[in-house]
């Protein structure tokens, strides 16, 4: 007695909704193996790209196809009498619609029956996704231009704004882990020379080229600065200062010995290199890199073409 008025209410309820030209109205039917489609009001058959007849699977009706199955399983656990609230995409030809779901269960002589109200969120949903875009947009810009900040446009390597503020934090945690912290500056020998006899724009090329060919040759726990004009500045964290006159003894002998290709003519280039480590030389960024400069100086003096540690 008590079902045969549960249904009549439901029927009721269906009759209502079907006349509502809005909300959008579904209900449908568990029971069976796969969700049905038993009823909907004009609202949402508007919806559909194409008309369909009722009953309809929900495969008829365009919706995504892993959706009803994902549908079926999320409304397992749900009681008879509770609502949930789903997301559901409806693909309309090349437009899709979004909509949220307000479900609530009724089980009427063992059928399991949804009745759903739909309300198009579609435009709230693009609107999301363009505001999601612009923040990845300004996210992106402002990576940018954090990069800009950082480094040297000529040879993308990072400048020296940024040494100062890296290795405060290199040297803090060589200190707190009770590791060796070296340095080496280089410096192109005679480099005022090759500018003079071809002109300042091989000059640059030639930065740019031994900035390269540093870069390719250090270790990637290496970091590289272009300290001045054609003055680098390399980083070399846990290495202590034989392993690190070892690495600037192999870098100035490889860039000595690979030709530089600029001026449509291979270039001897050649380099001097000071080397200082933490704690030997000094304890605070000031001290080291003038004890670098100071032995890079000493190769000059020496001749050139040479590393010296402080
Ligand atoms: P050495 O270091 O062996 O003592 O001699 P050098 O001739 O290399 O020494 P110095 O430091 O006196 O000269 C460096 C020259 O580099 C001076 C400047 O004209 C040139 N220079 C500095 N920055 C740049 C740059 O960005 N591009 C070019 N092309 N030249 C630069
Ligand atoms: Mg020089
Ligand atoms: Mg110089």
């Amino acid at each position: 007695m008590a079902s045969t008025f549960q249904f009549s209410q439901q029927q009721w309820l269906v009759s209502f909704f079907q006349h509502l030209s809005n909300p959008a109205f579904i209900l449908l039917d568990d029971s069976a193996h796969q969700l049905q489609l038993v009823s909907a009001n004009p609202a949402f058959l508007q919806l559909l790209p194409e008309p369909v007849s009722l009953p309809a699977s929900l495969a008829d009706i365009h919706l995504p196809s892993d959706w009803a199955h994902d549908l079926k399983k999320q409304l397992a656990d749900l009681a008879e009498g509770c609502s949930c609230t789903l997301q559901l995409k409806i693909r309309q030809h090349e437009f899709e619609r979004w909509f949220v779901l307000s479900l609530q269960l009724r089980i009427i002589e063992q059928q399991r029956l949804y009745f759903a109200l739909l309300t198009d969120i579609t435009q709230w949903q693009q609107e999301c996704r363009q505001l999601q875009q612009k923040l990845s947009d300004i996210e992106r810009l402002k990576n940018r231009i954090r990069e800009q900040a950082i480094r040297d446009p000529l040879t993308n390597l990072f400048n020296r704004r940024f040494l100062n503020e890296f290795m405060e934090r290199e040297l803090a945690l060589a200190r707190r882990n009770q590791k060796p912290l070296s340095l080496v500056m280089l410096d192109l020998d005679h480099f005022k020379q090759l500018n003079d006899q071809f002109g300042h724009q091989t000059g640059d090329q030639i930065i740019e080229l031994v900035a390269r060919h540093l870069l390719r040759q250090s270790r990637r726990s290496d970091i590289l600065f272009r300290y001045g004009g054609e003055e680098f500045l390399i980083l070399l964290p846990n290495t202590t200062e034989v392993q690190a006159g070892h690495l600037a003894e192999s870098w100035r002998a490889q860039i000595e010995q690979s030709q530089i290709f600029a001026a449509e003519q291979p270039l001897t280039v050649t380099i001097s290199a000071g080397v200082a480590c933490y704690p030997e030389h000094g304890t605070t960024a000031f001290n080291l890199i003038q004890a670098a400069d100071q032995a890079l100086y000493q190769a000059k003096a020496a001749g050139r073409n040479r590393v010296i540690t402080f």
